[in-house]
């Protein structure tokens, strides 16, 4: 018989697998050796009380050998023969998962990735913390992998289509990643397995047909006398031919600069603008284990989430990183901006979080104005290129202690941090726009009265973050998601204002390329794909 059993136990029994199986044996009230084996299936943490308890559901062979049964079944890719063809801009998740999924329903996918490969990458990346030197084609939002490649890797996402969201943790883990993302409630891959798998989804592409072109930038749509979108041109000189998914991510300014141009219809929309907030990670975990010994040796570095609405805005916590590390995430020269990534391991001395306030289009200041749809993306330029000036032209970050900010006043010293690129003290109280700061100010008072010892000097602001979602939205038709004027163009993930983060990022892009097959192709006869 296979049973499948909630358990509530301490983090201890969690992490070995025997220990468990005696829980199971007793719960069952059968002896020890009629349970031939017990497979963890989903896994989450109850904090919420002194006693910290983890939540297993587990899948039981009683009298039966356990089976090697799959918790997502892997999908087959199969060659394409290449007589239908479609072209995918950018190989983020977006583009990735898009190009993946046109192989499944039969059509060739040329992705055009305007940055190097995820290993070549890795160079520039360092390079803008070692040398300050950000390239505009390759840096942590730029290059195979987009800006999920050298991220968190945190894979929960608030979608509520729950076979979508383990469709695509299953295609994670059928390119390498490991197991425990098919069963934890808050699944995390780490940036330094991300490129290796990213690596095994390329090669799926290649070997099914596909082509990936890489420091192909797409700078101009083929549009023909239809107004449809037919193909592209590239930096390079080269044209390609076909329908296209546009998953450029939301760091592409010149790409929406470009339809902006070309006069395809865009709308503004809001964004969220703040810090970097680093704590010591051993404060996070006192604070939510409730114990003063820290974590112990049987549980993950802790995670933390605040959200809170001050003078009518949302201020919030913002891809929180428990174990992790401050990055500078700018993708043009002269423009400093922070994002935050952990390894696999979350082993790092540190916590970080984005503290952001909401920002509406009317919030923008108004010398913005002037810039029509694209004020919040010139708002959101601006800023990053002051804190850039602020850093005295360079991409050793301001900091600020969290209660000297709080307080309006300078830190002296800034304690060490993650932040490679260097730290430097400067006023984000002080230059930070107002709306932004007060309401910071606000939210950090009530978050400590909320968690003690949270609000504290020993933890650090660093500026600015900025790059929380799309400052637009390509529009796009609800149900056929081609662009609402231009058919041919299927607007795609988080630059599309679609989709916030790498997973529902990537169930989008799965959704263009089946509406693009569904669309471009069966009226040549060729098949219906159903859209779910
Ligand atoms: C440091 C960091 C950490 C993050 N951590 C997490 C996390 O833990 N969990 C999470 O869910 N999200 C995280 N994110 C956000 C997440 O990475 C994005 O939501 C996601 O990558 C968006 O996917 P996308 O495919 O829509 O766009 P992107 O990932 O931005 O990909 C766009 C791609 O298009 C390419 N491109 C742009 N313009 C052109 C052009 N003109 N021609 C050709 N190619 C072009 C880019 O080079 C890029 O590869 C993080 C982001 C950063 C920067």
């Amino acid at each position: 018989m296979i049973k499948e059993i909630q358990l509530r136990v301490d983090p201890r029994t969690a992490h070995f697998i025997d220990a468990v199986e005696e829980v199971v044996a007793k719960q069952e009230g059968i002896m020890r050796r009629r349970l031939r084996g017990v497979r963890i299936i989903k896994r989450s943490i109850d904090a919420r009380k002194q006693r910290v308890m983890v939540n297993l559901k587990v899948r039981a062979y009683i009298d039966e050998p356990m089976k090697d049964d799959y918790l997502v079944p892997p999908i087959k890719y199969k060659r394409v023969k290449g007589d239908r063809q479609a072209i995918v801009v950018g190989a983020g998740p977006g583009g990735l998962f898009a190009a993946l999924r046109l192989i499944e329903l039969g059509v060739k996918p040329i992705v055009l990735e305007r940055g190097k490969n995820v290993k070549d990458r890795r160079l520039d990346v360092a390079a803008i913390s070692r040398q300050g030197k950000v390239d505009p084609d390759s840096n942590y939002c730029f290059g195979e992998g987009g800006a999920g490649a050298y991220s968190d890797g945190k894979l929960y996402t608030r979608s509520k289509k729950r076979g979508s969201v383990d469709r695509i943790l299953g295609i994670f883990h059928q390119h390498g990643a490991s197991e425990n993302i098919l069963i934890d409630a808050h699944p995390h891959i780490g940036s330094d397995k991300l490129p290796g798998i990213i690596e095994n989804m390329r090669n799926t592409i290649l070997d099914c047909g596909g082509e990936v072109h890489f420091m192909t930038r797409v700078n101009g749509l083929k549009i023909n006398e239809s107004h449809e979108v037919v193909g592209v041109k590239c930096v390079t000189g080269e044209e390609f031919d076909g329908p296209v998914i546009l998953a450029t991510g939301h760091s592409a300014r010149d790409v929406y600069q470009m339809l902006f141009d070309a006069g395809i219809s865009m709308e503004e929309k809001g964004i969220a603008v703040g810090v970097r907030l680093e704590h010591p990670q051993h404060i996070i975990d006192q604070i939510q284990y409730h114990k003063s010994g820290g974590r112990g040796d049987y549980l993950p570095a802790a995670e933390y989430s605040f959200v809170t609405q001050i003078d009518d805005r949302g201020v919030y916590s913002f891809c929180m990183c428990p174990g992790g590390i401050v990055v500078p995430a700018a993708s043009e020269p002269g423009q400093l901006v922070v994002n935050g990534m952990s390894p696999s391991t979350r082993g790092s001395y540190w916590a970080n979080s984005g503290m952001v306030v909401e920002v509406r289009p009317d919030d923008v200041p108004k010398r913005f104005h002037q810039h029509g749809i694209l004020r919040v993306m010139r708002f959101q330029e601006a800023l990053e290129q002051r804190c850039y000036q602020m850093a005295g032209n360079s991409q050793c970050a301001g900091a600020q202690r969290m209660l000297d900010f709080v307080q309006g006043k300078p830190s002296k010293l800034i304690p060490p941090s993650s932040f490679a690129a260097g730290l430097q003290p400067s006023r984000l109280d002080q230059w930070l726009p107002q709306f932004i700061s007060h309401r910071l100010t606000k939210a950090f008072k009530l978050f400590g009265r909320q968690a003690k010892g949270f609000l504290t000097n020993d933890a650090i602001l660093i500026g600015v973050e900025t790059r929380t979602s799309s400052p637009l939205r390509i529009t796009r038709d609800s149900e056929l998601l081609h662009h609402i004027d231009v058919k041919g163009l299927y607007p795609c993930g988080e630059g599309a204002g679609y989709a916030g983060g790498i997973v529902s990022s990537a169930i989008d892009g799965e959704r263009c390329a089946e509406a693009l097959v569904n669309a471009q192709f069966t009226m040549h006869n060729y098949f219906i794909w159903e859209l779910p």
